[in-house]
């Protein structure tokens, strides 16, 4: 008995240790109206062993900041090699104000930040993933954690930042067996070793159940919208990925690159092709079939790729029975997203449930195959691993449906299909449709 608390003591000296923690300097956060803005907060790492992975990383990022109102906030942090993770992208409702000694963890006991309230005292699970930092870079050399004002009127600052590099630095969010290059431990649903591995979308219930929200008609920001917030999983056996070959263009003429703004104001397209894998024995092999279309998305706090058609918002009414008189009262046009793993499923939560069954690392058996760092380049791949989700979030560009003045207060349905026109191919299209009641009082 004694032993074993030595060992524990000693384990845990020595994790302490490794524990190395670097300091950068706060300063002003600035509003939107003064520009639009990146403000950038570098921190110096030095003296680190020269390679960060799954064994030794990065663990931890702390930060305070006064502002008073922190949905505005989209805030990053950028590594030595240009890989850059959201670690919370416009939490904080309509009220919330400030990150009040607010650290950020792969497995952080106070749950996920975008279900949280402001100030967000603890350590939060962030928006995005930190295994993707830890992917053999040299971790020595300036990193920068990045904030972005997105809505002008307030300005804040940030008083405090430190980062934390640990063994073992990203718990429930680390390597997984079945990989592209290890197709051996990737399994076909039939339990033969020849199939298409393909992706399963749907509408995680409990992101947009607890982000919805109808504002009045003479709200400032958001008058007569009904804002939402939206997060697609991959509940299938494999990845869904797209890709563009780089060509550009405006109907069916060339044009130099994706910043092309065409005649009818419309930015440039190029065709983008889903990629499907495939189990073969041991090799994990894939063919490539022609699919929609993506764009340069310049709005603020994009500038990236996004995937066109991808979703479709609407307001239905239904009759007593809840399936007849099926009608569309409003619609939101169909909204482009880029695709990539904002975050992943775990069992050890409900994040994932659906239909009575929580998706997670026990219940996908190809869990954490593909991946998704961002979707920042013209021809790379961009796509959501399986067990991963890509999240909108309330606050964020495009995410509502207008609500017309004559629509009648009652009881409707929020409709989200996901690939409307049904473009990519995936193992179950019935699920694509996500649909829940919702009072609508048109104020
Ligand atoms: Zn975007």
């Amino acid at each position: 008995m004694i032993n074993k608390t030595i060992l524990f003591l000693l384990l845990l000296l020595s994790n302490q240790l490794y524990a190395q923690v670097f300091t950068g300097k706060g300063g002003t956060i600035k509003d939107k109206q003064e520009g639009y803005v990146v403000d950038s907060f570098p921190i110096k790492v030095k003296g680190l062993p020269n390679r960060i992975d799954s064994n030794f990383g990065i663990a931890k990022i702390c930060l305070n900041i006064s502002h008073p109102k922190v949905s505005d906030l989209k805030i990053e942090l950028l590594s030595p090699d240009g890989t850059s993770i959201w670690l919370t992208n416009r939490n904080g409702g309509d009220t919330g104000s400030g990150y009040y000694s607010t650290c950020f963890r792969s497995n952080g006991m106070s749950g996920y930040v975008h279900q949280a309230e402001s100030p967000f005292t603890g350590e939060y699970i962030p928006d995005g993933r930190l295994t993707f930092l830890n992917n053999g870079q040299n971790p020595n050399g300036t990193w920068y954690l990045l904030i972005q004002d997105l809505r002008a009127e307030n300005k804040g600052s940030l008083t405090q930042l430190n980062i934390t590099f640990e063994n073992n630095p990203t718990p429930g969010d680390g390597e997984t067996p079945c990989r592209l290059d290890n197709g051996i431990a990737c399994k076909c649903p039939d339990g033969s070793q020849n199939c298409d591995l393909l992706p399963d979308l749907i509408v995680l219930p409990a992101f947009t159940k607890q982000q919805v929200k109808e504002y009045p008609h003479n709200h400032p920001n958001y008058p007569g919208q009904l804002r939402f917030a939206v997060s697609i999983a991959n509940i299938g056996d494999g990845p869904i990925e797209t890709y563009g070959n780089n060509s550009w263009f405006c109907g069916d003429e060339a044009v130099a690159d994706s910043s092309i703004i065409c005649d009818d104001g419309s930015h440039a397209r190029q065709k983008v092709f889903q990629r499907i894998y495939q189990k073969d024995g041991e090799k994990i092999k894939y063919k490539d079939r022609l699919a929609g279309t993506n764009y340069y998305e310049d709005l603020p706090g994009h500038n990236h790729y996004h995937t066109d058609d991808w979703v479709e918002f609407r307001l239905v009414q239904k009759g007593d029975d809840g399936i007849s008189k099926n009608i569309a009262v409003a619609k939101g046009r169909k909204i482009s997203f880029c695709l990539f793993d904002s975050g992943v499923c775990n069992n050890a939560d409900s994040l994932c449930a659906y239909r009575d069954q929580v998706y997670g690392d026990k219940t996908l058996p190809n869990y954490g195959l593909g991946k998704y760092v961002h979707c920042n380049t013209p021809g790379a791949s961009q796509g959501i691993s399986v067990g991963a989700y890509d999240t909108y979030g309330l606050h964020f560009e495009g995410q509502h449906i207008q609500l017309p003045k004559g629509l009648k207060s009652g009881i409707y349905h929020l409709e989200i299909e996901i690939d409307p026109t049904g473009i990519y191919l995936e193992k179950d299209k019935s699920n694509n449709i996500f649909s829940m009641p919702i009072t609508i009082s048109n104020q």
